[in-house]
């Protein structure tokens, strides 16, 4: 990207929807707004341009982030709080481990925070902005999220006890895993879990028409926390930024990577690394057996459709969320399939790999995680050298019912899951219906 026409003082950043029928705003209004009004999502009007050399070699997980976002806030009102931001949202790291074996892998691994799953980086950063935006009503705000699992938990944790916030999260009932499920409902106070008799896609309309119904709104303060809010894309950026810095830094060379795919959120933000100058090499998209995105890079036309269930559920998108701002990010279409790839792998070949690296390396994979292993798996076959991080996004032991099958043993839990595992969980019934979750706001105290 030319920095020839920058300034010398970095211009205050400006948001601009995909649409392009948005006026620009600061980095607060688009994080507090979620969604774009003319229905497209915020993007920075242009990505600023970063130099290696400018990031603490001995700094945290929080320090690069908060030199990699300085960009993204300038001018903002959030601009001076950033620093204290980061270091509150992410306080727990996101290693990149070198694997015994196979030769020549390592693992980005994103499940140490307190929900196990690569959501925390984004939900604790969305609450850490939240929390200290002004607001000039003084009711407490209501953040709706649908999940198909990892989200809700990650919000919910993030949100949990946060003053004048109240979290509402909807889910397909019967449709995530036990111990899924068993997180979503063990928050209590500000936290309401809500089980719908219905799918996903049911979850996602009803928190929708619950946004754009003006009357309610003015009954009910209510915003969203869903994948295409700034506030959980752009802190998923650092985790990519902190690894292939320490990469470069100690053997001169880009990082590889390979993304476990659904809704793009996770591989936009390493893209956005990669297109601010920062060492990324190649990117690599693993997705399940739905197969929207390697159609398209196949090169058959844009066909959201439909998402169909697999074993890596988390990762069940037909018509990926974020498609809108990697079209805008590239484009031109020949060159953005030049620059990424994306591959589906099915429930077959994602239980084969778990139960392979567990026998031959002793290394247990999550089903999504296992997507991307099986195209490093790939890559190695087709004779690749190059230094590949595949990136882990969640623990196995969530998705125990899965993976103990697999590798023939209990797996250990996280002492932050286990803590959630033991309190009790509570979750309300809810009919799939616009009007049942309209009914249910209106009631709340
Ligand atoms: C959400 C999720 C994904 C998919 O991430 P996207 O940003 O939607 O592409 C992959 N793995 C796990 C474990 C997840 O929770």
């Amino acid at each position: 990207m030319s920095t020839q026409d920058r300034p010398h003082r970095p211009p205050a950043a400006a948001y601009v929807s995909t649409r392009g029928a948005s006026p620009a705003v600061p980095i607060s209004q688009a994080i507090a707004a979620g969604l774009a009004p003319d229905g497209g999502l915020y993007v920075p009007t242009q990505l600023p341009a970063l130099d290696p050399a400018a990031f603490d070699p001995h700094g945290s997980l929080a320090d690069t982030a908060a030199t990699l976002l300085a960009p993204f806030f300038a001018g903002d009102a959030l601009a001076g709080e950033l620093p204290a931001i980061c270091a509150e949202a992410l306080a727990f790291e996101a290693p990149l481990r070198t694997l015994p074996a196979p030769a020549d892998a390592m693992l980005l691994e994103l499940f140490h925070g307190p929900t196990s799953a690569f959501k925390d980086f984004g939900a604790r950063f969305l609450a850490a902005c939240l929390r200290r935006l002004p607001r000039a009503d003084t009711r407490p705000l209501t953040i709706l999220v649908a999940t198909s699992g990892d989200t809700g938990a990650a919000v919910a944790a993030a949100f949990h006890r946060q003053p004048n916030l109240r979290v509402a999260i909807l889910y397909p009932d019967g449709l995530v895993s036990p111990r899924q499920a068993h997180q979503l409902g063990c928050f209590g106070d500000n936290v309401q879990a809500l089980r719908v008799a219905g799918r996903f896609d049911d979850c996602q309309r009803m928190v929708k028409a619950a946004l754009n119904d003006s009357a309610l709104q003015a009954e009910v303060p209510l915003s969203s926390a869903n994948s295409i809010s700034l506030g959980r894309l752009l802190p998923q950026m650092s985790y990519y930024a902190h690894a292939a810095l320490g990469w470069w830094r100690e053997h001169g060379t880009a990082l590889n990577v390979i993304v476990p795919t659904g809704n793009l959120g996770n591989a936009m933000a390493c893209l956005w690394v990669r297109a601010m100058g920062l060492p990324i090499g190649e990117v690599e998209l693993a997705c399940n057996a739905n197969a929207t995105l390697p159609d398209y890079f196949a090169g058959a036309d844009y066909a959201p459709r439909e998402a169909i269930a697999t074993i890596a559920n988390a990762m069940d998108v037909g018509a990926p969320s974020n498609f809108e701002r990697l079209r805008w990010t590239f484009p031109d279409q020949a060159q953005l399939r030049r620059l990424l790839h994306a591959h589906s792998v099915d429930d077959a070949t994602i239980r084969q790999t778990i139960g392979r690296h567990a026998r031959e390396h002793g290394e247990v994979l999550c089903p999504h995680t296992a997507t991307a292993m099986h195209r490093l798996d790939q890559l190695r076959a087709a004779g690749s050298r190059l230094p590949w991080a595949v990136v882990a996004t969640a623990h196995p032991a969530k998705f125990e019912s899965v993976v103990e099958p697999l590798v023939g043993h209990p797996l250990a839990v996280p002492a932050a899951l286990a803590a959630m595992l033991a309190r009790p969980a509570v979750a309300e019934p809810m009919a799939a219906q616009d009007g049942a979750l309209r009914q249910w706001l209106r009631q709340l105290d």
